[in-house]
């Protein structure tokens, strides 16, 4: 059982970390399917105790350690509460979700890319006040929720598509594919946005 709190291990090369609720859980998310570091609070483990299907989940994402569940500094709980507050969001917003919009703030000021899985209105709402990125699975479904791209952990290239045998055409390390920023259906063609920009790097 890994109880190693704190964000201390940064296997990760493209600072992005999803962060899940509740309603993320429920709604299927499997953070073992997705090649990104997840993050929930130890406040949503225990709202969904009587969730067996989640809790499998959780439990498999918790000791392959493609989850991890720390609560966030108390500086950070108070802006998220501060924010709810001025939203008039906060009897609605559970203790879980707090911690989860502190736990955002948390991990955006450590330099990380969060984005935050919620089908919560009100949780959606203060994390716009807050600056922190969401999506829903609800509406777009958990494939749609991110677009993806092919890298290889090994050169580092990033690939418009699998290569037909899953490595790398340079190196020949197994590739992986890891989230990207959704981009909107406007102007896809030809810009690139700033994520395509870093892409490559
Ligand atoms: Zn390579």
């Amino acid at each position: 059982m890994d109880t190693h709190f704190g964000d201390g291990r940064e296997e990760t090369d493209s600072g992005h970390a999803i962060l899940l609720d509740t309603s993320a859980f429920i709604m299927g998310y499997e953070p073992s399917d997705v090649d990104a570091e997840h993050y929930t609070v130890p406040a949503v483990l225990e709202e969904l105790r009587r969730d067996r299907l989640s809790q499998l989940r959780i439990e498999a994402a918790l000791r392959t350690g493609r989850l991890k569940a720390f609560s966030p500094e108390s500086l950070y709980v108070k802006e998220a509460e501060a924010a709810a507050a001025e939203l008039g969001e906060t009897d609605v917003l559970s203790h879980a979700d707090k911690m989860l919009l502190a736990l955002g703030l948390q991990l955006k000021e450590g330099g990380r890319d969060p984005v935050i899985v919620s089908d919560d209105y009100s949780v959606q709402n203060v994390a716009d006040r807050l600056g922190l990125r969401y999506t829903s699975l609800a509406t777009r479904g958990i494939r749609r929720v991110f677009d993806w791209a092919i890298y290889c952990p090994g050169c580092r290239r990033v690939f418009s598509g699998l290569q037909p045998d899953g490595a790398c055409p340079v190196c020949g390390t197994a590739l992986r594919r890891r989230p990207v920023r959704k981009t909107p259906a406007r102007g896809r063609k030809g810009s690139s946005g700033p994520e395509a920009a870093h892409e490559g790097a």
